[in-house]
């Protein structure tokens, strides 16, 4: 029922264009390579997501796609005109931080219209415009209220709220959810991928928790240090991981050396039978651990290397699952779910 006229995203949308690109982006703080040469491109009205370790340099690419930070080297495209050297405020994007940054002394129907009134708009249209934003985080009849009077999830979607007003195409989000808790963290994921949905606007959104990662994004990006280590959707990230480190941190790391390649299966992509039943790589269980849905079990082969499995504790209870420990079992999983990974990136 609301709508972001004046200028809709859409229109601003050329087709076939990235909303975002960057071409060799390097950023260096004294002999800290913060970023160390990224080709990128988003598109647009994706959901996409720089996952990363904490000092991977997703803030600062994130920074850099803002106008905050000006890069050494590379260059910035927004919807194809290069921004590189624009400032922060004359490139169509927007951004969402984790500390909410909400002007404790207006109300919120007055943060929510901050940027409508560097705009000129009239009193009244944004006193709509603003009431709209509010519903469309679900938080009508709240702008007479101040921040302080909100918790923690409604100050976050009132920060939401102002960055989305303006009709931005594309949205930038630093870790918008790590101060909230887990239960609410949860919420919020499934609202926010619901809200860029609903604004068809591209969402770069940055965070450090794979599984955030793997249920919001349409495609994500792996940072290590300063690089891009894989691009992909949720799924081919998840299971098709390019890299070890990818393996590792998107999901339990689970590779094995044989006939001198690495090979890397899911752990839910393993059966774990008895010894006797013959087909499989024999092994013994070291350790159990029981975590309520699932058990994980860590097998170490006979053949060398050790696996981690989970399996559904559908019948199992949870004595069942622990007097595992120490029994020697046989491990056989199916080829296509197997994929072999490059060493020593
Ligand atoms: P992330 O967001 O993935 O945690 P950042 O982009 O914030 O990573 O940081 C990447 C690296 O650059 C880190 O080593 C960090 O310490 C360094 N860095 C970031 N900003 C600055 C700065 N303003 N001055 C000095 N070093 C910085
Ligand atoms: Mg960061």
């Amino acid at each position: 029922m609301t709508t972001l006229a004046p200028s809709t995203p859409e229109a601003e949308q050329v087709a076939g264009v990235p909303a975002v690109r960057l071409s060799g982006i390097r950023r260096v703080y004294g002999d800290v390579v913060a970023v160390a040469g990224i080709d990128l491109d988003i598109g647009a009205g994706e959901f996409f997501t720089l996952l990363g370790p904490s000092g991977s340099g997703k803030t600062t690419t994130l920074r850099v796609i803002a106008g905050f930070e000006r890069p050494d080297a590379g260059r910035v495209e927004l919807q194809g005109v290069d921004v590189t050297r624009v400032a922060p405020a004359q490139r169509a994007v927007n951004t969402v931080f984790q500390d909410y940054a909400l002007f404790p002394h207006m109300t919120v129907a007055q943060n929510v219209e901050y940027g409508l009134r560097v705009k000129g708009l009239s009193r009244r249209d944004r006193r709509a415009r603003a009431e709209a934003m509010l519903e469309k985080v679900r938080l009508p009849g709240l702008g007479d209220r101040k921040p302080v009077q909100l918790s923690g999830g409604q100050r976050q979607r009132v920060a939401l709220a102002r960055a989305i007003v303006n009709g931005p195409p594309v949205l930038l989000l630093d870790e918008p959810l790590g101060a909230l808790d887990l239960k609410l963290r949860q919420e919020m994921q499934i609202f926010l991928k619901a809200l860029q949905r609903d604004l068809g606007i591209t969402f770069v959104y940055v965070t450090h928790d794979q599984e955030e990662a793997l249920t919001m994004s349409d495609r994500l990006a792996v940072f290590n240090e300063g690089r891009i280590e894989q691009v992909g959707s949720s799924a081919e990230v998840y299971e098709r991981p390019l890299t070890e480190f990818v393996a590792g941190f998107v999901g339990v790391s689970n590779v094995l050396e044989r006939d001198g390649r690495s090979i890397t299966i899911r752990p839910e992509k393993i059966l774990m039978s008895d010894e006797s039943a013959g087909a499989g790589e024999p092994g013994t269980v070291q350790e159990v651990v029981y975590l309520g849905m699932v058990t994980r079990y860590m097998v170490d082969l006979d053949a060398g290397g050790r696996l981690v499995v989970v399996r559904q504790n559908l019948e199992t209870s949870s004595q069942e699952a622990l007097s595992e420990h120490g029994k020697r079992v046989r491990l056989s999983w199916r080829p296509e779910h197997t994929y072999e990974i490059k060493e020593g990136m």
